[in-house]
């Protein structure tokens, strides 16, 4: 689920992070600064394929199993670190002018997807306790997810604790028909699993839906597949839309494990943007 951050910032001189397995820091446009992403895959397990990933899983992850307690940890550890100074002591911060590395988020964020953990409540519990724990910060919480296990109670019992204080959802919906979302995302779920999820989701709990536009083998979304998918978007905006919170576009910016996908036009992604615009009255934002 990374594909929304910047390049992380590690530097060569960071040997702490370099040690961690599930904590790491990005400077993050999506959080306007620095956000700390907790990876629950080392192991790069993920419920879609997407084209677009930039996880490349002909390298093997690592079979670490998960260990709350030296998460934490890493946790601690760099939000120690910042209090310190910043992260200035590593090279790839202290370039980075002081306005733009305040910390503002801890995202569920990684090789895979969050929500295929059996400890997805008990990570969330920890998040909201480190949240507290931090709280002069005003830290957000935010679980950046595919959506095929939005309905699992297991799940639903981690996003209570996560959207307890000032914590979000952010749901992957980028087709409107099964075939482009087939070709996009490639997937044992269909599409209509998908929308379900996030419907259910938005009736309980803030959410934004994270929609990537690209072109895949020299295909790009049709008029129709657009106009298919407004009608998703504008059917999850109407089960309820106090909660429904941003849609959020995004295209290709960076290199893909795979190479014949490319970005879409500045045009089609403003286009998109207008269309929704019109029809639905949240903000829709093109990243
Ligand atoms: S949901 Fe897609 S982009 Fe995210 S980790 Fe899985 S395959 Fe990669």
């Amino acid at each position: 689920m990374s594909e929304d951050f910047l390049k992380d910032a590690w530097s060569d001189h960071s040997r702490l992070w370099e040690k961690n397995t599930w904590v790491y820091p990005v400077i993050s446009r999506r959080a306007k600064g620095l956000s700390i992403g907790v990876n629950l895959n080392p192991d790069k397990r993920c419920s879609f394929d997407c084209v677009y990933c930039q996880v490349d899983r002909s390298i093997p992850g690592s079979n670490r199993r998960l260990d709350i307690e030296a998460m934490t940890k890493e946790l601690e550890l760099i939000i120690q670190e910042y209090e310190k100074n910043g992260l200035t002591s590593f090279s790839n911060f202290k370039l980075i002018e002081e306005s733009k590395r305040q910390i503002k988020d801890i995202c569920l964020s990684g090789d895979g997807e969050s929500t295929l953990i059996k400890e997805f409540p008990a990570v969330c519990e920890r998040l909201l306790e480190i949240q507290h724990k931090y709280s002069k910060y005003n830290l957000k919480l935010t679980l950046i997810t595919n959506s095929t296990r939005l309905d699992q109670e297991y799940v639903r019992e981690g996003l209570r604790y996560l959207t307890q204080t000032n914590g979000e959802i952010w749901a992957k919906l980028d087709a409107g028909t099964e075939e482009w979302f087939q070709k996009v995302n490639i997937s044992p779920y269909p599409l209509e699993v998908i929308q379900r999820n996030i419907e259910l989701t938005v009736k309980d709990f803030p959410t934004r839906i994270q929609t990537m536009w690209c072109e895949v083998d020299g295909i790009s979304p049709s008029p129709e597949e657009v106009r298919k998918y407004i009608e998703r978007v504008k059917k999850i905006y109407h089960h309820h839309s106090k909660n429904l919170l941003e849609v959020q576009l995004y295209s290709v910016v960076r290199n893909t494990a795979r190479p014949h996908v490319l970005p879409v036009s500045k045009s089609f992604m403003e286009d998109v943007a207008n269309q929704l615009q019109s029809q639905i009255d949240i903000p829709v934002g093109i990243y």
